[in-house]
């Protein structure tokens, strides 16, 4: 799919996102947190659902976990605006409690939808609850987090929620070392689609 439809098909997911009345969630938000970045990232950061500030401002990790998020971001040798950035949950849980059974599997159709046109190679779960929802099954984040999964021809790698890294200091410098895991797997995906394009070029010329 190319760039330009991706950006028309997201849209009509947005506002179908806008719709939903699958659970009661949206009866209190401020804004729907739909996602936001590039539609062609390689890389897709799922969190858990909006805060305070990400309600507010109808955008994906824009307080204070947003900046570490970010930050980590640039650590891949990134900008935020390379990468795809959404959330299980499009609407804040009251009090950020954590998203409940049947408000992920309400949203869940829209996340997927998401992937789908993005269609990246590495999906990142930041915390439990993403990581949950990709990979299909709970996980102990205490053996899980800095390692990836193959799941439906996408790596999916798992790392800590940013706010649990700011909240529990020891999980800052987990968090960090899973990105470097994370740079050598993105550096290597994109070494390989550099070696195909350029194998696809010669194949381009030998047939002219
Ligand atoms: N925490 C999340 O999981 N998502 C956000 O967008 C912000 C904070």
């Amino acid at each position: 799919m190319e760039g330009l439809d991706k950006v028309r098909i997201l849209n009509e997911l947005l506002q179908e996102a806008e719709r939903c009345r699958n659970c009661p969630l949206w009866s209190e938000r401020t804004n729907l947190v739909f996602g936001e970045g590039n539609p062609n990232a390689v890389i897709m950061f799922v969190g858990e659902a909006p805060g305070f500030h990400e309600d507010q401002q109808g955008r994906p990790f824009v307080g204070i976990a947003g900046k570490l998020l970010t930050e980590l971001i640039e650590s891949l040798g990134l900008k935020r605006e390379d990468v795809y950035i959404a959330n299980v949950l499009k609407c804040r849980p009251p009090n950020n409690r954590d998203p409940l059974p049947e408000e992920i599997n309400a949203c869940y159709p829209f996340l997927k939808k998401q992937i789908e046109i993005i269609n990246p190679r590495i999906l990142c779960a930041l915390g439990r609850h993403a990581a949950y929802v990709l990979l299909g099954h709970t996980v102990n984040m205490n053996t899980s987090h800095g390692k990836y999964y193959q799941v439906d021809g996408r790596f999916v790698f798992v790392t800590y929620h940013p706010a649990a890294a700011l909240y529990h200091g020891k999980l800052l410098d987990g968090i960090k070392k899973d990105f470097s895991e994370l740079k050598k797997l993105y550096d290597e995906i994109i070494q390989q689609k550099e070696e195909q394009n350029k194998r696809e070029e010669k194949e381009q010329l030998s047939f002219w």
